[in-house]
């Protein structure tokens, strides 16, 4: 049973009047928004979910219709960027899957994945680990390959599914979790590092560029033991219960390190880092410690652009067009600190992209949920990652990076996919 400080936070989980009253409905987000432009329909824009919202909120019912149109969005928050009347779609979109998570009829077999993927797979490390073994056998025996080519992916219907899958990076980094690691030179900062759930496993040579840089900077990097999964897939997909319980463990876990910053690499995590404050404001124990978290929470690339960055880098002579992950640049701000930090690198020639802060179609797991239209989405990003000539994309999020290496095999040139820490790590090596 729910305890009363659960219940009490539930009835908090829709969409707020207040919230909803400041959509003039003038249409000015439209364009901004990639499931409008791809499938030209109202009810598929942002205006045409404020407008569903509002009348779900006086009073009628949750229908197959209204959590479609809900699901396909893609809580990229463009449209909140774009709209002049200062609407928190991102707030809103939120609110409004919990509500439906919260009301609405799954079928058992929906309920039981659910309950599996947001409850054990995503809290805990061993079931982590053996997951990502199983996925490191199945591509390093070479049986991903096999059934790339056997063409049976295809006539699965699964082969664009198959295309997302992550790679299993051995040596996992939960290894590293639980370690200090001392700063390079004169000891200027006292960091915590965040690694994140399937980071670990699939992105784990990331985690470790990240820490090496922050290490070149003059920060002793702690990643605290027993940190968890931010919550941020739990919160798009309205399992806010689940993401309030995560958030109070890392808030206990890094506010007892006294840390000058905590920092995140993934700009999907970081938003929902950053927004602990409003998810807990509600529970009168942690809605203090909350905004104490986010005043310290800072993404990597915020972080390194607003100290005195080491610039002891060799060359890097290649062409390179950034790609802004949609929860950093429309949910935190963070725009020009990663063009300043590519820019700072010798030798590296940044090449802007038309759209670069649209979607790529990755935003979560919605490239998983509907393949279909992120993939039409990704094509169209292609366009303009080939017009700038680029032969290197860098982002700062790993979701973001597997779909445009996706992008990059099905619809480019190939090009290398790279998060903005790993071209300054390898800058930062001398041979
Ligand atoms: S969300 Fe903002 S831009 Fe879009 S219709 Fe409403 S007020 Fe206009
Ligand atoms: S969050 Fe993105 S996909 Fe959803 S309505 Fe806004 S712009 Fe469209």
């Amino acid at each position: 049973m729910a305890d009363s400080s659960a219940l009490s936070e539930i009835q908090y989980d829709k969409p707020q009047q207040q919230d909803l009253d400041k959509c003039v409905h003038c249409g000015l987000c439209l364009n901004a928004c990639p499931t409008y432009r791809e499938l030209g329909v109202e009810m598929d824009s942002p205006r045409g979910r404020i407008y569903q919202m509002v009348q779900v909120a006086a009073g009628a019912p949750i229908t197959d219709s209204y959590r479609e149109h809900m699901d396909l969005c893609l809580a990229c928050r463009a449209c909140e960027t774009a709209c002049p009347s200062g609407v928190q779609y991102g707030k809103l979109i939120e609110a409004a899957r919990a509500e439906i998570q919260n009301k609405a009829e799954f079928a058992w077999y929906v309920k039981a994945l659910r309950a599996f993927v947001y409850g054990p797979l995503l809290r805990s490390p061993a079931l982590m680990t053996l997951a990502g073994t199983g996925l490191w056998l199945y591509q390093a025996s070479g049986l991903q390959k096999l059934m790339r080519a056997s063409g049976l992916l295809k006539l699965a219907g699964l082969e664009s599914l198959e295309a997302l899958t992550p790679t299993a990076q051995i040596p996992f980094f939960f290894g590293r979790v639980g370690q200090v690691y001392p700063a390079e030179g004169a000891k200027r900062y006292k960091v915590a590092f965040l690694a994140g759930c399937i980071q670990n496993v699939s992105f784990a040579r990331l985690n470790e560029a990240t820490v090496r840089v922050l290490q070149k900077n003059g920060c002793e990097v702690h990643i605290p033991q027993h940190q968890n999964c931010c919550g941020a897939l739990h919160a798009h997909a309205g399992v806010r219960d689940e993401a309030r319980r995560l958030a109070r463990r890392n808030i206990d876990v890094m506010l007892a390190g006294n840390f000058d910053a905590i920092i995140s690499n993934t700009g999907g995590c970081g938003s929902t880092l950053k927004e602990y404050d409003e998810l807990l404001e509600h529970d009168a124990e942690y809605a203090d410690k909350a905004k104490e978290f986010v005043r310290r929470m800072r993404d990597v690339n915020e972080f390194l652009a607003s100290i005195d960055l080491n610039r002891e880098m060799r060359p890097l002579n290649m062409v390179v067009t950034y790609q802004d992950s949609c929860h950093l640049a429309h949910g935190q701000q963070v725009r020009t600190q990663p063009r300043q930090l590519l820019r700072a690198i010798p030798g590296l020639e940044l090449r802007e992209m038309i759209g670069s802060d649209l979607c790529c179609g990755s935003a979560g797991v919605y490239n998983v949920l509907h393949t279909d239209l992120a993939m039409d989405i990704l094509r169209s990003k292609f366009h303009n990652v080939e017009r700038t000539g680029a032969s290197v994309i860098a982002s700062s999020n790993p979701g973001c990076m597997l779909q445009m290496e996706t992008g990059a095999r099905l619809f480019g040139q190939n090009q290398k996919v790279y998060h903005v820490v790993q071209l300054l790590d390898m800058a930062y090596q001398r041979d």
